[in-house]
């Protein structure tokens, strides 16, 4: 975990600055959706480098290490959160804001990167509208099935999905992913050319959040950034848009814009952070070690007492936090409530991914939560289950 070389390469961003590297973490797995079969293959899996720099004009984090070729997505990418009861309602005030603020009825609505077009669907069903989704991850053989108005195609992203007309274009979790994601927003904006009206929906992880909360488990090999407001902001206005909302959502996990298109700037400036965000990010790598080894005596205490533990939650969180941790046999199971997941194994680390019932059989002493949104849900499924187990929150 020492920052290495890597330093010089332009902000992708806003074009102005060097990138700053401030933190290193070799061989991580290039895949935290990918759901192995059996653990060793899990543990086998194909690694990359994570090289982070900051730009200290817009505070845009960036994967340097980050090779495009190593991270094409498959159909075995899975990332649906929607089996979550706390996401699911998210999801339905979401698409119920976007609906009532911009009369989206009887509309036309394209997303990119819609995965199952789960949220496609419910947008559609809630306001009457004709959907088209894109992914190049859907499955039409084992997604489940959609309603009549809406329609996934297995594609990658390409301007050509918004060329035509489109009301509201919506792109969740996708431009982290993305090696350019400047480039992407620009092909958004030049596909929706002269139709002013349309709005775009943005919706990323907060790059901020994870640096603040040291949740070393939301550095992954697949984002191969970090957006904060002040870079968000900069991405978009440059790309051509005029942002009509930023705001942190989902307990302040996400970053949201609503925005219009408008003529691109000839230069635009970044939008420039609050001097301690950059001292945050600075400080990061060291108070990120210090936290590893917290985490790393805790679980030497439970194991020297012999106490079972298990993890909540196999989603990227989860892959993060062990493989920098590098735990393998000292947790080796992972509940998780979505169905395709269990009876797989975590990529780099190797725990199975069990069902919630398997902890009555073989109760854990301690239940480690790898997303403290979930944690009061998951309390009560352990009441439920009658696990008397404690819960520590990651
Ligand atoms: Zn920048």
């Amino acid at each position: 975990m020492t920052a290495t070389g890597n330093s010089g390469a332009r902000c992708p961003v806003c074009d102005t600055a060097e990138l700053r590297p401030f933190y290193a973490q070799a061989g991580v797995p290039t895949h935290v959706g990918i759901l192995w079969p059996s653990r060793q293959e899990a543990v086998d899996c194909p690694r990359g480098d994570l090289d982070l720099g900051y730009c200290p004009e817009c505070a845009f984090v960036y994967n340097t290490g980050f090779d495009a070729s190593l991270n094409a997505y498959g159909h075995s990418y899975d990332n649906a959160l929607h089996f979550s009861a706390v996401f699911q309602s998210y999801e339905r005030d979401l698409a119920r804001r976007l609906i009532d603020t911009y009369d989206v009825r009887d509309a036309d609505v394209v997303e990119i990167g819609s995965g199952s077009g789960h949220f496609l669907g419910l947008i559609c069903d809630l306001g009457e509208n004709r959907g088209m989704g894109f992914d190049p991850s859907y499955d039409a053989e084992h997604a489940e099935p959609l309603p009549e108005r809406v329609r996934v195609v297995n594609e990658y992203f390409s301007r050509e999905h918004v060329d035509t007309k489109a009301d509201l274009v919506i792109c969740r979790h996708v431009l982290e992913h993305v090696d350019d994601p400047a480039g992407m927003l620009r092909s958004l904006r030049e596909g929706i050319g002269d139709r002013p009206d349309t709005v775009l929906y943005l919706e990323v992880p907060n790059g901020l959040l994870a640096l603040r909360r040291l949740s070393i488990g939301d550095l992954i090999y697949e984002h191969v950034s970090y957006f904060l407001a002040s870079s968000l902001r900069t991405a978009v206005e440059s790309a051509g848009f005029e942002i009509l909302d930023l705001r942190e959502s989902y307990d302040g996990q996400f970053l949201s814009v609503e925005a219009r298109p408008t003529s691109v700037p000839a230069r635009p400036s970044p939008a420039r952070p609050a001097p301690e965000v950059l001292a945050d990010i600075q400080a990061f790598a060291d108070r990120a070690r210090e936290r590893v080894t917290a985490w790393t005596e805790l679980l030497e205490r439970l194991a020297a007492a012999e106490e079972p533990v298990v993890a909540w939650g196999a989603g990227a969180k989860a892959v993060g936090f062990f493989n920098v941790l590098e735990v393998t046999t000292a947790v080796d199971r992972v509940v998780d409530v979505n169905p395709r997941k269990q009876g797989t194994y975590l990529a780099g680390t190797g725990q199975a991914v069990v069902a919630p019932d398997a902890l009555v059989s073989d109760p854990p002493g301690t239940v480690l939560v790898m997303n403290p949104y979930y944690a009061t849900e998951i309390g009560q499924t352990l009441i439920d289950l009658g696990v008397d187990a404690n819960v520590q929150t990651v």
